[in-house]
């Protein structure tokens, strides 16, 4: 199904993610969990690609059998940095016959500060959504920003470049984890500002492990609040303590989101039934 036809419904959804494990890993080391997020029937479930399609035969296999196997509506995540047009043509190819009709249009985080990304063939995101638009019947989503992207001068700046992915013809907007609901809802209050009308799903994404926090949140930079803080300070060193609080963290954000008419929720699931499931049982009544 396309995921702008699911977003046509009033209910609220909610899609969970995972990631296909390296190259050497078989997939089958995965599956159990996988199969476990699927039978909770989420809206979609995403699969990550790597920036610079060094594994994606794992991604194109486990986005199909989420598709096929599991019959839940796949969204495939896809890079263009360092990527040529015909190597996404190939790509898109095999979208089309494995029956993958959702693809999450990325530019990938560059390889290094000095990297020229002007002599690529894509430089931006805007550009791959373009390609794939003019080359197939997709259902295209781009990345957004609610803190700004890390790269961008400021946030206002960086909406304004996310008005090239409107234009090439982005049908929804995911955005990247944040702590603080308030930088959202001010965020989706400036897109509104600026024209920018297409459906924006909220993601989140619970504490799985103070490692873990810490590099996303470097690579995010999502500003973490005093309450995420004392939750760190006080469990980071004890893992079940720190997943049981991170679980009720990310309950209580998209509960706070829904009941502020937020309707679209992504759970950055991150292959662990063990933290979806709780997520989502705590949340089964709010969800009808
Ligand atoms: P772009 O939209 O191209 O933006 C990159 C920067 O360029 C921004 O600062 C933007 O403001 C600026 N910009 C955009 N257009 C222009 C323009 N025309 N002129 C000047 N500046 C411009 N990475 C992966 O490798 N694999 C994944 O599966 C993956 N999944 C993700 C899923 C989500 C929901 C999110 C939010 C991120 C994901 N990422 C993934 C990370 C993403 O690839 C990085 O954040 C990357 O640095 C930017 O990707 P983008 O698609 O937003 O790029």
């Amino acid at each position: 199904m396309r995921i702008q036809s699911i977003f046509k419904e009033d209910s609220v959804t909610v899609s969970l993610e995972i990631f296909p494990p390296k190259p050497e890993i078989p997939i089958e080391n995965v599956t159990p969990a996988i199969r476990t997020l699927a039978k909770t029937n989420p809206s979609y479930i995403s699969v990550t690609y790597g920036a610079g399609g060094g594994n994606t035969a794992n991604a194109l296999e486990v986005a199909s059998m989420v598709q096929n196997e599991l019959d839940t509506t796949v969204l495939a995540h896809l890079t263009c940095i360092g990527a040529t047009k015909p190597r996404i043509h190939t790509i898109l190819d095999t979208f089309k016959e494995k029956n993958i009709q959702n693809v999450l249009a990325l530019r990938g985080d560059l390889p290094n500060a000095d990297f020229d990304k002007d002599s690529m063939e894509f430089r931006y995101a805007y550009e791959l959504i373009r390609e794939i638009k003019a080359y197939g019947d997709f259902c295209v989503g781009g990345a957004c920003y609610p803190e700004g992207h890390v790269e961008a001068p400021n946030k206002e700046k960086d909406i304004d470049n996310l008005r090239y992915k409107v234009e090439a013809g982005v049908d929804f907007l995911v955005s990247q984890l944040f702590f603080d609901n308030n930088m959202f809802y001010s965020f989706l209050y400036r897109l509104a500002a600026k024209g920018i009308d297409v459906p924006v799903v909220a993601g989140i994404m619970p504490v799985t492990s103070a490692n873990s926090i810490k590099r996303m949140c470097a690579l995010s930079g999502a500003t973490l609040t005093p309450k995420f803080l004392a939750m760190m300070d006080k469990f980071g060193d004890k893992p079940k303590a720190l997943s049981q609080a991170g679980i009720a963290y990310a309950t209580e954000q998209i509960i706070d989101l829904i009941s502020n008419g937020v309707r679209r929720i992504h759970i950055y699931t991150m292959n662990k039934p063990e933290i979806a499931c709780p997520i989502l049982e705590n949340i089964s009544h709010i969800l009808g």
